[in-house]
């Protein structure tokens, strides 16, 4: 198995979690580390602004994209790379590997 870690949960790896879902690469385990379970969607502000979307219906869901792409979901803050043993260093979870 190779690990891919994704940092951060904003708009290019809420896509890259919505096209895994559907076509996940075999082999590879995939890990999401973000430091919030909900990532604002921008393109849906004019509308909130405009009264069409309630505050609820802006964020994206990253806990639901994770499950629905298989990705493994880790709520915290990457603080660091810890490049000579493959680490990912995390604030407050243990090290991540990652390939
Ligand atoms: C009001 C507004 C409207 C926009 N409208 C459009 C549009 O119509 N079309 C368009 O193409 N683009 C639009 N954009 C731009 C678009 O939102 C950005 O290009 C896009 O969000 C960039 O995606 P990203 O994943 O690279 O970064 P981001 O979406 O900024 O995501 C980065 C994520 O990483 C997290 N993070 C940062 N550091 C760490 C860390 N150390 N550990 C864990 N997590 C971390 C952050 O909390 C964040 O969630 C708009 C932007 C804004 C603000």
């Amino acid at each position: 198995m190779k690990n891919l870690v994704l940092i951060g949960g904003g708009h290019s790896h809420a896509i890259a979690l919505r096209l895994w879902g559907r076509s996940p690469v075999p082999g590879v385990r995939l890990t999401l580390i973000t430091d919030s379970a909900y990532t604002p969607y921008s393109g849906i502000l004019p509308g909130h602004l405009g009264g069409i979307y309630t505050f609820q219906e802006c964020p994206i869901n990253l806990a639901a994209l994770a499950q629905f792409a298989q990705a493994h979901l880790v709520l915290d803050s990457a603080m660091g790379l810890d490049l000579e043993q493959n680490r990912v260093l995390c604030d407050r979870h243990p090290s991540i590997s990652f390939d």
